[in-house]
Formats: C-alpha cells, sequence, structure tokens
C-alpha cells in the first residue's frame, strides 16, 4: 500500500498502538490525523473544558512524538468523517486505520467512516477488546467475578512496538497544534502518563492491594485514569507490567474497565436507561441537587468529594462511591443528574465508566447488592480516620478535630448542617423502592 492515513480518536499515543503500527508496516507514507470533531460538545455527555485541555495537551505530546520519529499529527476541525475523507483525497489514501471503540457515538462514527472508505480497525483500548470473552448463551457478561476470571484467562499479548521511521506522504506538512486557552489541572499526554505510570509502579503498587486502594488521605491510587481514558497510556502494556510485579489488585480494576466497556458495547441504550429498572420515582430537589455540586450538604465526605472534583477534575474511587450514594439514595436524585455532573468535571469523564459505576452505585447496574447505601458518617471513619481528606478539601472544617468531624452535626459556624437526617433519608429510599 503506498499512502495511508491513521485516524487517532483517544489513543494519544505512540507506545503499543496497534492501529499507527498497522499503518506504518503496510504503507509506504503515513498521515497521522486527529479531527477535534464538532460533535462530542454536542453530545449527552459532551466534552468539558479541563478534559479538553488535556486532550489539547495529549495531541501536542503526541505531535512532538510523531515528529521525532520523521512523522508529524495533522490537527483538523469538523465533523470526523467528512474531515477524515477529505485529508485521505487530498493525500491519495484509500485506507484508514484506527483502535476501535465501545460507545455508542465512537460505533456509528465507525460505520459511518466505514461505509465511505477501507476502515481497518484494531484493538488498542482495552487489555482485552470488548465481546472477546463472553459467557455461554449471552453476549456479554452482567457479573463481574466470572468476566474477571475469563478475562484473566485471555493471554495478553505482546505490545506492539514503536515505528523507528514514519514518512509522511509527499508535500505533507501539518501546521502546529492548537493550544489550549485552558490549563489542565493535570498534565495531559503520552510522556507524562509512562512518567507517572512508571513511578507509581515502582512506589505504590506494592501497597495498593493492602489499603493503598482505599486510603483517601494517603491519595496512593495511580491517578493514570485520565490518561487511560486518552490512550496517552496503553491498558495492555500497564496491566503486563503491574502483572509482571505482582499487582493483581491494580489490574483488577483494568479489568473494572473493561468489564464496563463490555456492558455498553453490547447494551448501548444502558448509557441513559435503566440497565435493570427498579421502579424508581427520582425527586425534584434541586436545591438538594445544587447543595451536592457545590460540596454543601453538611456531610464532610460527600462535601469533601464534590469540591474535590471541582477543583482537581478528579475524585478518589471511594470518595465517588460515597458521593454517588449520597446523591442517588440519600437524596433520591436520579443517577442521570449526577452522571451528567461527573461528566462535565471529570478528566476521566468516560461514557462507559461514568455510566457503569452510576449505575452500579443507583442499584441499576451491575452490582449484585442493589439496594446497598452507603453511610457517608461510617464511611468517613473507615476511610478517613483522621480527616486529613476531609480537612485538605473542605477548609471551613481545619481546626475541627477528627472525632468531631466524623459526628453528623453542626461543625463549625460557615459549614452547613446535614441537609438530610441520613437514617430517615435511607427509610424513605427503602419505602420508594418498596422494601418496607
Ligand atoms: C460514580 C462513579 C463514576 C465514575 N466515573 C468514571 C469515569 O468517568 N471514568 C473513569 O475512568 N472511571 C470512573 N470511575 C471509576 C473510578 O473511580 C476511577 O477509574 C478511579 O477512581 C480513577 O483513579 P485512579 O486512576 O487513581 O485508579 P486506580 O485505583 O489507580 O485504578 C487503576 C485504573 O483502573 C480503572 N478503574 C479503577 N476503578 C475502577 C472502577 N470502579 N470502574 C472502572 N474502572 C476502574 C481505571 O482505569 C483506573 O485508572 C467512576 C466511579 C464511580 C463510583
Amino acid at each position: 500500500m503506498q499512502v495511508a492515513v491513521v485516524l487517532f480518536t483517544r489513543d494519544l499515543r505512540v507506545h503499543d498502538n496497534p492501529a499507527l503500527a498497522a499503518a506504518v508496516e503496510e504503507a509506504e507514507t503515513v498521515l497521522p490525523l486527529f479531527v477535534l470533531d464538532d460533535g462530542i460538545g454536542r453530545t449527552r455527555y459532551g466534552a468539558a473544558e479541563n478534559r479538553r485541555a488535556f486532550l489539547l495537551e495529549a495531541l501536542a505530546d503526541l505531535d512532538l512524538s510523531l515528529r521525532s520519529l520523521g512523522g508529524a499529527l495533522d490537527v483538523r476541525r469538523g465533523e470526523v468523517v467528512t474531515e477524515t475523507v477529505r485529508a485521505m483525497r487530498e493525500v491519495g489514501a484509500v485506507t484508514v486505520f484506527a483502535n476501535t471503540d465501545v460507545s455508542p457515538y465512537a460505533i456509528a462514527r465507525e460505520r459511518r467512516l466505514g461505509a465511505e472508505v477501507d476502515l481497518r480497525l484494531l484493538d488498542g483500548n482495552f487489555v482485552v477488546p470488548a465481546g472477546e470473552v463472553t459467557p455461554m448463551g449471552n453476549d456479554y457478561y452482567q457479573v463481574f467475578s466470572p468476566y474477571h476470571r475469563a478475562w484473566s484467562q485471555v493471554p495478553p499479548g505482546l505490545p506492539v512496538a514503536t515505528p523507528a521511521v514514519i514518512r509522511l506522504p509527499p508535500g505533507v506538512e501539518p501546521g502546529p497544534v492548537p493550544v489550549s486557552r485552558v490549563v489542565a489541572p493535570v498534565r495531559g499526554g503520552e510522556s507524562t502518563g509512562i512518567e507517572r505510570a512508571g513511578s507509581w509502579l515502582r512506589t505504590h503498587l506494592d501497597g495498593y492491594g493492602s489499603g493503598g486502594h482505599d486510603a483517601l488521605a494517603a491519595d496512593t491510587t495511580s491517578r493514570l485514569s485520565p490518561y487511560l481514558h486518552f490512550g496517552c497510556v496503553s491498558p495492555r502494556s500497564l496491566a503486563v507490567r503491574a502483572q509482571e510485579q505482582g499487582g493483581d489488585a491494580f489490574v483488577r480494576q483494568l479489568c473494572w474497565r473493561d468489564f464496563y466497556a463490555q456492558i455498553l458495547f453490547a447494551r448501548p441504550g444502558t448509557q441513559v436507561d435503566d440497565m435493570r429498572p427498579r421502579g424508581d420515582r427520582w425527586l425534584d430537589d434541586p436545591e438538594g441537587l445544587a447543595a451536592w455540586k457545590e460540596g454543601m450538604t453538611g456531610y464532610p465526605l460527600v462535601d469533601a468529594g464534590m469540591r474535590q472534583l471541582r477543583q482537581e477534575g478528579w475524585m478518589h474511587n471511594r470518595a465517588r462511591m460515597v458521593t454517588a450514594s449520597f446523591l442517588v439514595k440519600d437524596l433520591g436524585i436520579d443517577w442521570r443528574e449526577g452522571a451528567r455532573h461527573f461528566f462535565d468535571l471529570l478528566l476521566d469523564g468516560d461514557v462507559a465508566q461514568n455510566i457503569g459505576n452510576w449505575q452500579w452505585v443507583a442499584g441499576t447496574g451491575v452490582d449484585t447488592r442493589p439496594n446497598r447505601i452507603y453511610n457517608p458518617t461510617a464511611q468517613l471513619r473507615k476511610l478517613d480516620p483522621e480527616g486529613g481528606y476531609v480537612r485538605r478539601y473542605v477548609p471551613e472544617l481545619a481546626d475541627v478535630p477528627a472525632r468531631a468531624i466524623a459526628e453528623p452535626g453542626l461543625l463549625a459556624p460557615s459549614y452547613p448542617g446535614p441537609i438530610v437526617d441520613h437514617s430517615l433519608a435511607v427509610e424513605a429510599f427503602r419505602r420508594r423502592r418498596g422494601l418496607g
């Protein structure tokens, strides 16, 4: 093949990138292309500003890496299929290589592109591609444990090599990548992602399974989720490296990522619809929703989590679970409201992961205990016993002793009292679910 286009989407790396490697292998010259897709901002789960900043940083980094190999990144703006076809015509390519994805938006994009040009899809976004392991009689797993067992049996395959050299089609000279007006809370891109993965595996993998995963104040999870979402770090390479170092607990989390991806792939409707409807009648409570979003519920752990989200574009997984449970089960507000807010602010905002986790917490998804309710005060005592996490994000409580923070009530003059009584809220939720 003389010339090919490789269309980057959320696989913004040169290492272990099957689409890039295949294009370079098969074609004499390759145009690396990224289309800033105007359509994404208009979807229900549109592009958050800080996620866009992270993306632009990742594109600049990818461009640098491609240039160091002899290529460059051609960044265009517009409708992705139209722009890809246009770029292909300009360079005389008939084939485009891309890594396949699972969201309904991405699948529709692949279908439209495949109808217009020769599209070669490869697997680079997950450790085990969605649909590769399925249970008897179904096209996806609904329960995590059997999925994890089957997933663990699949050999991850060898990461593909970074191309030694990339030759651009003659006469092609891509200009500079657009610069973000906003600075992302953490630096986007493959270089930073690889560095972060390396240092985290060296320093924190060991303690991850024995408490590191839960300790809110210590903040020792990998924080690789935005890099995984944009593909700055290859999930497969990461899993292989962690496995080699005995990091089973961490690899299991990467399996959760694949698990939710295979659900959305098989059941695209779940990005909006309850996977398992529970007959919920959600409450219309704009004040409660606003207090939750602002981190002003009077429950310190919930408020710390919600403020961390706003400040950093990221929230610790345990805090995500408690804040989400509080919205849905204490306030009785539709999980879709929460998912939308998370999506507006999360750097790692990802349809499959966000929706899958929200439905899990709401009990409309794959949790085998759908009516579990996290007690935000008990969780605070367990996950943040010294109050370090709360104090970091709720300055009003900076001088309140840990013991007092973990008791419901009026904690400081500038901090609100609890907006609901947890035990009454639990009773109300159980009644609404018909549990007596
Ligand atoms: C309500 C709610 C919404 C969420 N929304 C998102 C989202 O939009 N995007 C997203 O990437 N994650 C989401 N998560 C999952 C999880 O909270 C984050 O992936 C994790 O906190 C990221 O931090 P980390 O990279 O330090 O994770 P680590 O603990 O270091 O884990 C490593 C990687 O494993 C994966 N992982 C870990 N926990 C989960 C999980 N519960 N589900 C799926 N994958 C997981 C992530 O890719 C993560 O980067 C959500 C969780 C909840 C409860």
